[in-house]
């Protein structure tokens, strides 16, 4: 799924603007009468509530007042996550103009670039997409399906689904182990193997600027805590752009290295590492790069087609891939064994998420006969 953001050749029509006011309180409204009631699913809320909300929006399009629930359950969803938490626990309150209708609630023809959008029983607005190279291109693309279309106050967003990723058949594996600074990993073929690295240390260096800067800021401004906020916001949104870019990069040159040599992605499961409150705060800030770089990995593979397999990292970094012995504690730079075995670190443990990935039934086109011994000088 990719959401491709379209500007409108006109403002939104009258009709449009009062259908985002309405959808909004009915999100709103829904989010209330979910927390009340209860439930947390769409489709509860729907069973229970949907009577009453046809009375309030009697005039709404059926399919709207669906997708305003659903919405309201995903807004909910954050919610009870931040409350587990314990972060800002109020209720949340849709602020800004929105409305999203799932694909079977609008037209969009993709030639013309017209969206007919209902409002009501046998009443639609017309938007005209202003249409560039870009856009034509994922208009024009037949295999991609529409999804969802999402309208704000100055521009829509229309999500594209590829109705089959054109998966292909592996010939290599490529595992990753996932550092603070970097990825560095193994692209095992049938009979070689080669060490790729790539490095994203700058990320670490730009969060660590930013958090610095937004302390000078707090501290300089603390008798306008208005400005001050404004400031520090403008300063988060900025690093945010900057490591999200730098990080898309590093993604992309995993993506073209896996597509270019038909490979299956190996990458550290990270869901099951769970750390104590406040003792691992850093830690878990410092984990965030990671889990983003991976987030983005595996959307921009499952765009491509390309299979991706997790596996479980514990002792990737301490076991030794010749005599499986465990050592006890991390080391340096180098693993050492008392086998003689010894690498970089880093690449040692991207052959034991390899070896996991492998003993787990991982296969791959053509046999994979994978010699560590390869990398022993
Ligand atoms: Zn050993």
């Amino acid at each position: 799924m990719k959401g491709v953001v379209f500007h409108l050749e006109s403002d939104l029509p009258p009709e449009a603007k009062f259908l985002l006011e309405d959808f909004r309180l009915a999100v709103n409204n829904a989010i209330r009468a979910a927390i009340g009631l209860r439930v947390t699913s769409r489709n509860a809320l729907c069973k229970l509530a949907y009577r009453d909300f046809r009375q309030d929006f009697p005039r709404m399009y059926a399919q709207h007042l669906l997708s305003a629930f659903e919405v309201a359950a995903s807004v909910l969803k954050n919610h009870r996550r931040r409350l587990r938490n314990r972060v800002d626990a109020r209720i949340p309150y849709i602020r800004r103009l929105m409305m999203k209708a799932e694909n079977q609630a609008y037209k969009l023809d993709r030639k013309s670039g017209i969206i007919a959008l209902p409002i009501r029983a046998r009443c639609h607005v017309e938007l005209k997409l202003l249409i560039s190279q870009y856009h034509r291109k994922y208009l024009d693309d037949t295999g991609l399906a529409l999804g969802s279309l999402t309208v704000l106050p100055d521009r829509v967003i229309v999500a594209f689904r590829k109705d089959v990723p054109l998966a292909y058949v592996t010939e290599s594996v490529l595992s990753i182990d996932t550092n603070e600074g970097s990825l560095d990993g193994v692209l095992a073929h049938r009979n070689e193997a080669e060490v790729v690295r790539t490095n994203f240390a700058e990320v670490a260096i730009i969060q660590q600027r930013h958090h610095d800067r937004r302390k000078r800021l707090q501290k300089k401004k603390a008798h306008d805590r208005h400005t001050s906020r404004r400031l520090c916001k403008r300063e988060g949104r900025r690093e945010h752009h900057r490591v999200e870019y730098r990080m898309h990069q590093v993604a992309d040159s995993v993506i073209s290295l896996a597509q270019k040599h038909k490979s299956v992605i190996v990458l550290e499961d990270f869901k099951g590492m769970k750390y104590k409150k406040n003792k691992d705060l850093n830690r878990r800030l410092s984990m965030w790069p990671r889990r983003k770089l991976h987030q983005i990995i595996e959307y921009k593979a499952a765009w491509r087609g390309i299979p991706v397999v997790k596996v479980d990292p514990r002792y990737s970094s301490r076991k030794c891939p010749i005599c499986g012995r465990i050592q006890d504690s991390r080391m340096g730079a180098v693993f050492e064994c008392e086998c003689g075995w010894h690498l970089d670190r880093h690449i040692n443990a991207s052959i034991n998420l390899l070896q996991t990935a492998i003993s787990k039934g991982l296969e791959v086109a053509g046999g994979l006969r994978f010699d560590p011994g390869a990398f022993q000088h």
